[in-house]
């Protein structure tokens, strides 16, 4: 039997999508393959609510974070990262391997984006553009992206999104919204096999390309745009055709079902997860306000082991969750409830949890 995969992410794929990621690829020069390619841009477009491309590239999240940077800037470039956890950090060390000049706002593990210090910092700054997480992954905190950008909008200061656990599943609005740059993945709220990401430019992010001086070969999203806007679209290599495949499958459920109507869900789900928590007795990491709808991470109660707990409900019920990641190991679980939820994975969740909790 699978494991049910309560993480955050790779996440559950419907059988749906499950049985067309199994079929024979198809070769990516063919007609075949230009349908389904331009059929997922469409797709893509539609969530993330952009009248511009949305480049697939193959690799995992990280890979699409790292293409932003080498396409949109330069050596030296000065970056203001807005971090409240892992992922924040992470986007802080790729602008640094790049030489990029960019100084870590660090708001704490467990803490939002606080508006009034970033303002402070956009104000008495030149900065050629901020980076932000919308769903900070390792803590189970969602910033409000909508505000930060229009903070940073005031200043004229372009914003970078990592979306990588959020799109698809919480509401985003790229160009309502005056996003520059929005990057997610395939395994998350997009319900599919790991192997793409995906990024979307503004036209201002397109002008910043045209300067950027970094070096970019694989990752070069204007070589991706011109693939893109091809009338027999495809990409520069070869694409994880089976993940696309998959993919378009997701987004065609997901824009099916209504988009409203899957973020009113992922809500539900967050609240009924949090409930749960707190009916045992046990505390949430961050304060409830802040707290993800699409990932809930738990205080891990004095006397008891994360890791324990995590392998007792993995052997014992075949539910995989996940614990801390660096200053938060063995202190806290983090259950994933993005992407593709069923009731009885939840059940089936809260029953390994209440039982591990009670046979320690
Ligand atoms: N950003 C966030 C918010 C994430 O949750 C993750 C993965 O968990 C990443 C970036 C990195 O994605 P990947 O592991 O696909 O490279």
């Amino acid at each position: 039997m699978d494991k049910i995969l309560m993480t955050p992410g790779p996440t559950m794929v419907p059988e749906e999508v499950k049985r067309i990621s199994g079929l024979q690829p198809f070769h990516h020069r063919t007609p075949e393959f230009y349908e389904l390619f331009s059929n997922l841009n469409k797709n893509l477009k539609k969530i993330f609510k952009t009248k511009n491309e949305v480049l697939t590239l193959t690799s995992s999240g990280t890979g699409g974070m790292e293409a932003v940077v080498a396409n949109l800037f330069s050596s030296k470039d000065k970056v203001l990262v807005a971090s409240i956890g892992n992922f924040g950090e992470r986007f802080y060390n790729i602008a640094i391997s790049y030489g990029l000049d960019a100084e870590l706002c660090d708001f704490g593990w467990g803490q939002a984006v606080d508006l009034n210090i970033l303002e402070n910092k956009l104000k008495n700054d030149n900065y050629k553009a901020l980076f932000v997480t919308h769903n900070e992954t390792s803590t189970g905190v969602t910033n409000n992206i909508r505000e930060i950008a229009q903070t940073a909008n005031k200043y004229n200061t372009p914003v970078i999104v990592d979306a990588v656990s959020s799109l698809g599943g919480i509401p985003l609005e790229m160009d309502e919204w005056g996003l520059d740059a929005v990057v997610t993945c395939s395994q998350k709220c997009l319900m599919s096999p790991p192997g793409l990401s995906f990024v979307a430019l503004s036209d201002r992010a397109w002008n910043m390309a045209e300067k950027s001086n970094l070096p970019k070969f694989y990752f070069d999203l204007k070589k991706a745009r011109q693939g893109v806007l091809k009338a027999k679209p495809d990409t520069p290599n070869t694409p994880a055709v089976s993940t696309i495949m998959a993919v378009k499958k997701a987004t065609d459920m997901l824009l099916e079902k209504g988009m409203d109507n899957v973020y009113k869900n992922q809500a539900l789900y967050g609240k009924r997860v949090r409930e749960y928590i707190k009916s045992l007795g046990l505390e949430l990491f961050p304060e409830e306000s802040i707290a993800s709808d699409l990932i809930t991470a738990v205080k891990v109660p004095e006397n008891y082991n994360a890791s324990k707990i995590i392998s007792y409900m993995s052997e014992k019920h075949n539910v995989l969750i996940t614990g801390g990641q660096g200053p938060l190991k063995g202190k806290i679980i983090r259950i994933g409830h993005m992407g593709y939820v069923a009731e009885e994975m939840l059940e089936k969740t809260f029953e390994a949890l209440r039982d591990a909790l009670s046979s320690m």
